[in-house]
């Protein structure tokens, strides 16, 4: 099973990352809608396409604006924006009111109302995290082959979503700062590496890569983490373009 990160940075783009977007091209699913989003198009491969919304902030939103070039030509039979019922009504109301972007694009809002069956025999559920508000965590399951995503909250070593999180084969976790920058990633409802490397250790995952870095940051080991890794070996840092088997 392939997921592409096509968007890894926090809160805006720098030169060599865009926005929370992720995708499963097999299964036509993405999760997250960033900037990123305008990338999807080149991986399109399924007659329908599921986005799956963490939460509504405009990192993670604003490519629905984009689906209009991302579809263009596509013939989708259906295309469906699922997250929780307020995110889709603000969405509605802000992203897309008259004088923001006043045209709709072609797909259909559904709010999410419990776990989601995806093709392949998968299933997908979700849980709530702690972030300024609110957001949402999602864990895919497939007979043989699993992955949670975890974006914009800050893990501490009682984080309740531990337990949703447990034995996934591939953690795909927010890091926006480095160790050094705990007080911020607190304030601002963000994760620094330590916390997060034991929280992967704790669930007994397969495979950690962080994401939702900091954009102001702009180098190859700007999370320092060698720290983590002792904590948890199989550590990576994401970046944008690459793919991922689990
Ligand atoms: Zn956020
Ligand atoms: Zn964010």
């Amino acid at each position: 099973m392939k997921l592409i990160l096509l968007g890894t940075s926090g809160y805006h783009p720098n030169d060599h990352r865009q926005t929370a977007c992720l995708m499963l091209p097999e299964l036509g699913i993405v999760l997250d809608a960033g900037t990123a989003m305008y990338r999807a198009r080149k991986f399109l491969a399924t007659p329908d396409l599921d986005i799956f919304l963490t939460h509504a902030h405009l990192d993670h939103v604003i490519g629905i604006t984009y689906l209009i070039d991302v579809l263009r030509d596509k013939n989708m039979r259906r295309v469906t924006v699922h997250a929780e019922s307020d995110k889709l009504v603000a969405i509605d109301e802000h992203l897309f009111a008259e004088a923001l972007f006043p045209v709709k694009p072609p797909c259909e809002f559904r709010a999410l109302s419990g776990p989601v069956e995806l093709d392949q025999g998968g299933r997908l559920t979700y849980f709530p995290l702690e972030h300024p508000g609110g957001a949402i965590g999602f864990r895919l399951d497939w007979p043989g082959h699993s992955m949670a995503y975890v974006t914009d909250t800050t893990a501490r070593d009682d984080s309740a979503y531990l337990a949703a999180i447990r034995g996934v084969d591939l953690l795909v976790h927010e890091c926006y700062f480095p160790d050094s920058m705990q007080e911020l990633a607190t304030l601002t409802g963000h994760s620094v590496a330590t916390p997060v490397a034991r929280l992967a250790s704790r669930a007994g995952v397969g495979r950690l890569v962080l994401v939702h870095v900091d954009p102001m940051v702009d180098e190859p080991d700007a999370l320092k983490l060698d720290s983590a890794r002792a904590i948890f070996a199989n550590t990576q840092q994401g970046r944008d373009w690459m793919e991922i088997e689990f």
